[in-house]
């Protein structure tokens, strides 16, 4: 384990069995339809992998990076990289690897309805319910979580840890 963290919460075979399970979902909601796999970047590329390693569809693939803020009066979202193709009619599945405020998703997913996706779901590795503040929710759920800070499987902190094969938590003295 990595001297930076407290504690472990799921292994990379407990990932690898739960990617295994949501696949399944997913095949089952998604065996008829078109859809596009969209990876936020970057945290999302570990979970985006193990995870369609198991879904046996016809699926392609795409990425996005966007840093969301708040203004006065409306929400904005930067898009440092959009998608490649035209999501017009196509059913996208957005894939997450941390649901927490529900700010960044919940506007990426208005702003592909407004381009005319026939659908926009969320996969989501964890999500932290309670530190939701938008009123999103995500339709595949790898893990809940309480408020705690993980790093691990795609996610970091000052861009290190990414490469954990695990979700753990970090310990505290190394961002107190
Ligand atoms: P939100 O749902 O608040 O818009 O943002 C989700 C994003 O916040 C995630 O993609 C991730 O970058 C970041 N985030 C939220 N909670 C955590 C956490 O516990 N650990 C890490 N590394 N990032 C987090």
């Amino acid at each position: 384990m990595h001297k930076d963290v407290k504690e472990i919460l799921y292994t990379q075979e407990e990932i690898a069995a739960k990617c295994k399970e949501l696949s399944k979902l997913i095949m089952n909601d998604y065996h008829d339809k078109e859809v596009i796999l969209i990876g936020l970047l970057k945290g999302s590329v570990p979970f985006l992998a193990e995870l369609s390693k198991h879904v046996s569809l016809d699926v392609t693939f795409d990425y996005m990076d966007v840093s969301s803020y708040e203004g006065v009066e409306s929400r904005t979202i930067t898009i440092k990289k959009d998608v490649d193709q035209d999501v017009k009619g196509k059913h996208i599945l957005l894939v997450e690897d941390i649901l927490d405020t529900g700010k960044t998703l919940s506007t990426v997913m208005a702003m592909f309805l407004e381009r005319g996706a026939a659908s926009v779901e969320i996969v989501t590795m964890l999500d932290k319910k309670e530190g939701r503040t938008y009123p999103i929710e995500a339709k595949y759920v790898g893990f809940e979580i309480p408020n705690a800070f993980v790093i691990g499987f795609g996610l970091d902190f000052n861009e290190k840890y990414r490469n954990l094969p695990y979700v753990g938590i970090l310990k505290e003295e190394c961002y107190k």
